[in-house]
C-alpha cells in the first residue's frame, strides 16, 4: 500500500503575503532533513505540504522522526493513498490500513472531508459508508462520536484520497531560515545548547562560537560540544562552529586583572570576540544560555556589564527559566546526557572564589583597559578553528 505523509505548516500561514516564501524555506529545509533516506517529492496545496516516498524501500518511520523535528509544522499525518479517487477505494483500503489500530480500539469515529468538491459524495455520506463497512468488518468496535478511541480520517483532496488516524504533534516554530542569521556562544553544559534550540525554533539559522583554553581544557571538552551541536542541528540544520583559542586571554585576565572580576570581564571579552565573528557571518544577533541569578555572573548587575561589552542585541531565551525547566528541554532534545559529561569549561578555569555579583562597569572597564586586551584578541580572531557540524542520525 503507498503511503504518503501530510504536513499542516503552522505560524507561517499567519504571514500572509510572505507565506510563499515561508513555505518554501520550509519545503527545502524538510528535503534536507530527510537526506540520505531515499528520493521525495515534496510539494504544498491547500495549505497542506506533501512528502511522497518516490520509492517502496523508504524507512517512513525514520521519514517521520526527522519530519517531528522540523520547526514550522504544527502537525503531520502519515496516511494511505487509495489506488483510486472512488468510494470503493476508501472502503476497501480504510479497514485494511488501520487494521491493527482498529483492532485494539473498542470505539471509533470517521472524520471525512473533501476538499474536492467534485467527489460524489459528501463528507457525511462518506463517514455513513466507511463507518458501515469498518463496522462490518470488526464487529467488536461502536462508534463514539464524543470520545472515540480511534478516530479514522479520510481526506478527498485534488490528488487522491487518503486515509489516516490521528495526526502527530510537530515541533511547531518557524522554518529555520525565515528570522535571519545569529551566533550562539556554546559551552558544554546545559545550557546554552537549550538556548541554541529555542532560538532555532523562532526561525533563526545559527553559527556557533566555543572559546577553548587547552591545556586548561581538554580536546575532549570540544569534541563534547561538537557532538551536542549535532544534536541541535537534527533541529536547527547544518552550521559552522568556530572554536576562539582563548587561553593567553585567559591567562592574561589572570595575571593582570582583580580577582573578584575575573569572570566578568572574561565574559564581556567573550562578548566582543563573538560579536566581530557574528559579523564576518552576516549574524545580526548574539545569542547565550543566560539566566537571571543562576550563578554571580548572570545577576541583572553582572548581566548589564556583560551585554555593554557588545553593541549587537543579545537573545538570553533562558533568562526567565529555572533549571529544571532547562534541563526538561534538555532531555527532550536529547542533549542532557552529553552535557553532564564531566569536562572543564573555559568558564571554570580559574574562577574567582569571590566573585562580584554587582560590579561597577566604570571599574570593569577601566581593569579591562589597563590591561590592554586588544592585540590578543586580535590574534585570537586570526586562528579560529572552523569545524562543519551537521546531524548524524
Ligand atoms: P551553560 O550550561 O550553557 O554552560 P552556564 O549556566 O554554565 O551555561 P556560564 O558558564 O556562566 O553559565 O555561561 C553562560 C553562557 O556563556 C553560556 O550559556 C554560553 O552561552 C556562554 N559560554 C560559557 N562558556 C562558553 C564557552 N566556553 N564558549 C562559548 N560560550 C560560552
Ligand atoms: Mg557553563
Amino acid at each position: 500500500m503507498k503511503e504518503i505523509i501530510l504536513l499542516k505548516d503552522g505560524e507561517i500561514v499567519l504571514k500572509g503575503l510572505n507565506h510563499r516564501s515561508f513555505e518554501d524555506v520550509l519545503k527545502k529545509n524538510i528535503k534536507n532533513s530527510l537526506s540520505g533516506l531515499g528520493r521525495f517529492e515534496i510539494t504544498s496545496a491547500q495549505s497542506t505540504i506533501y512528502v511522497k516516498p518516490l520509492s517502496d524501500d523508504i524507512d517512513l518511520d525514520e521519514v517521520c522522526g526527522r519530519i517531528a523535528r522540523v520547526f514550522g509544522i504544527v502537525s503531520f499525518s502519515r496516511a494511505a493513498v487509495c489506488d483510486e479517487k472512488t468510494l470503493d477505494s476508501v472502503l476497501q483500503t480504510a479497514p485494511v490500513y488501520l487494521e491493527k489500530e482498529l483492532k485494539s480500539a473498542a470505539t471509533f469515529k470517521v472524520e471525512a472531508k473533501r476538499s474536492d468538491k467534485k467527489f460524489p459524495y459528501k463528507s457525511p455520506d462518506i463517514c455513513r459508508e466507511l463507518g458501515g463497512e469498518i463496522l462490518s468488518k470488526y464487529p467488536h468496535l461502536k462508534v463514539d462520536v464524543h470520545n472515540p478511541d480511534i478516530t479514522v480520517y479520510v481526506e478527498i483532496r485534488d490528488f487522491g484520497a487518503y486515509i489516516h488516524a490521528d495526526a502527530v504533534k510537530g515541533a511547531g516554530g518557524i522554518p529555520v531560515g525565515t528570522g535571519g542569521k545569529a551566533a550562539i556562544l556554546i559551552s558544554g553544559g546545559i545550557d546554552s545548547p537549550v538556548a541554541a534550540y529555542m532560538m532555532a525554533k523562532r526561525g533563526i539559522k545559527l553559527t556557533a562560537i566555543h572559546f577553548a583554553s587547552p591545556p586548561y581544557t581538554s580536546r575532549r571538552a570540544e569534541e563534547k560540544v561538537v557532538r551536542l551541536l549535532k544534536k541541535v542541528s537534527r533541529y536547527a540544520g547544518p552550521m559552522t562552529m568556530y572554536t576562539v583559542p582563548f587561553t593567553k586571554i585567559q591567562e592574561k585576565i589572570k595575571n593582570e586583572c582583580p580577582e573578584e572580576l575575573f569572570t566578568i570581564i572574561m565574559r564581556r571579552l567573550m562578548m566582543e570576540i563573538s560579536e566581530k565573528i557574528a559579523l564576518q557571518n552576516d549574524c545580526s544577533a548574539l545569542i547565550t544560555g543566560e539566566s537571571l541569578g543562576q550563578v554571580a555572573s548572570q545577576t541583572i548587575g553582572a548581566l548589564a556589564c556583560t551585554n555593554e561589552a557588545a553593541d549587537m542585541v543579545v537573545f538570553r531565551p533562558l533568562i526567565g527559566m529555572d533549571k529544571q525547566e532547562i534541563i526538561d528541554i534538555s532531555y527532550k532534545i536529547d542533549t542532557y546526557d552529553i552535557s553532564i559529561e564531566p569536562y572543564e569549561d573555559c568558564c571554570t578555569v580559574f574562577t574567582p572564589k569571590h566573585p562580584r555579583t554587582r560590579p561597577v562597569l566604570k571599574y570593569v572597564k577601566e581593569a579591562q583597559e589597563k590591561a590592554e586586551f586588544e592585540p590578543f584578541v586580535e590574534e585570537a580572531l586570526n586562528n579560529l578553528k572552523t569545524t562543519f557540524i551537521s546531524a548524524d542520525d
